[in-house]
């Protein structure tokens, strides 16, 4: 089994099958799959159902781990992966977001994550389309929006129960056609084990079908690619966007026994918790947040950590108050509701909040494992990969260096 994947990862030319539209040339430009397992942590490789992603880290390049941007959350770390900004930087600074003109921002919010003015920074699909090559999103945040005026040349608006298998199906009929008009960059996404990670928690046994998914997913991905003879043109990325801990009932933050919620609009419950003050009452609620429980640091927006990198947007409001790893903000009508299983957005640097990052292909050497990096490098990587100039960014190619072909 072992050895039939590592041939599906590696296979090259010589492979048989495939229509001779794709056979490959030796100019062919450079071709990016970018997969998002959401809330893969690294330590979910090797539980023994995983084969595909497992022979992909020990073939190709392996991060020891990837580091998430603040907060852990969705919308801002995917977006940061494409952009190489900061949430702070590009704007999306959580999954719920209130801006004084724009008005309110949630990621089921269909004509919000459309509207382009939310969308800081220019994500590689719109810097290759500028470029003059497509670019395919089965998937993304932001990819719904026409960013600088341009989506995408394939994308669709976000169907969570669109089954994984029809998502690769899709992603490979857009390759399905003569190298020339090839995208340069194919997103894929699932959120199955994100999903499987908040309800039962990372330690858990149930976890596994959803990883089983996730692999399954990528398994008929490279199988596909081998059908089309691309196995070995194509660059896979696949990586998560921040990891996942342990929460429960026992560890819960009522807000409401120490302020009163109409003295604030509460824009993100957290755990990084955005808090507007109503006008004349930021001192007041600062005073009786600071300090009041142990598991909860509260700041004013200027003073959050710098290693944060988080508090300067606009739309961060004056109040920020981060939950310790595994606590849970809520307030006293809803605090029946927290069930034990996983949440994510704590601070970047804990270790349950590591996210995954693998990759194998034409550009990349194999069998390489890097120390771990910010996940603001892989833009720079990628856009170094396509032949594009990146435009200003929090990011830095030299951490990924090693792991490329000279
Ligand atoms: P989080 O609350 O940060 O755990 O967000 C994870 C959820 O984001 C998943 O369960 C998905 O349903 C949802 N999601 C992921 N991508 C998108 C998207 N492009 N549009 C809308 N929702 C999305
Ligand atoms: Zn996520
Ligand atoms: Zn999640």
């Amino acid at each position: 089994m072992r050895r039939l994947l590592a041939f599906l990862l590696l296979a090259t030319a010589c492979s048989s099958g495939g229509p001779p539209a794709t056979r490959p040339g030796p100019s062919d430009p450079p071709v990016i799959i970018l997969v998002s397992i959401d809330g893969f942590r690294p330590d979910y490789l090797g539980r023994g159902v995983t084969p595909t992603l497992d022979s992909l880290a020990r073939v190709g390049v392996r991060a020891e781990w990837m580091e998430p941007s603040f907060p852990s959350k969705t919308f801002p770390n995917h977006y940061t992966i494409v952009t190489g900004l900061r949430p702070d930087h590009h704007g999306i600074i959580a999954n719920n977001i209130r801006d004084s003109v724009l008005g309110s921002f949630s990621m089921s919010n269909r004509a919000a994550v459309q509207e382009a003015r939310w969308w800081g920074g220019e994500p590689v699909w719109v810097a290759l389309e500028k470029a003059g090559r497509p670019a395919s999103a089965m998937f993304w945040p932001g990819s719904e929006a026409a960013i600088g005026g341009v989506h995408a040349t394939h994308w669709l608006p976000f169907d969570g129960r669109m089954p994984e298998a029809d998502r690769v199906d899709s992603l490979l009929a857009w390759l399905d056609v003569p190298a020339a008009r090839r995208p340069g960059l194919l997103t894929l996404y699932t959120a199955a084990v994100d999903n499987a990670g908040h309800a039962f928690g990372p330690g858990s046994p149930r976890l596994a079908d959803s990883l089983a998914l996730a692999d399954a997913m990528v398994t008929r991905l490279v199988a596909g690619l081998r059908a089309h003879r691309l196995a070995d043109r194509v660059n896979l990325l696949v990586v998560s966007d921040h990891g996942m801990a342990p929460v429960g009932p026992d560890r819960v933050i009522a807000l409401d026994d120490y302020i009163s919620l109409d003295d604030v609009t509460v824009n993100d419950w957290g755990p990084a918790v955005m808090l507007a003050p109503a006008p004349g009452r930021a001192a007041a609620v600062y005073a009786a947040l600071r300090g009041a429980h142990p598991a909860l640091d509260v700041y004013w927006k200027q003073d959050v950590p710098g290693r944060l990198e988080f508090g300067t947007h606009p739309r961060v409001p004056a109040i920020v108050a981060i939950a310790r790893e595994g606590w849970t903000v809520t307030s006293r009508a809803r605090i029946d509701r927290v069930t034990p299983g996983g949440n994510h957005g704590f601070d970047n640097a804990l270790p349950s909040m590591r996210a995954l990052f693998l990759a194998s292909g034409p550009a990349f050497r194999r069998g390489v494992v890097l120390p771990a990096f910010p996940n603001v490098d892989v833009y720079p990587l990628m856009m170094h990969i396509l032949g594009l100039e990146p435009a200003p960014n929090d990011g830095s190619l030299e951490p990924l260096r090693a792991a490329l072909r000279p």
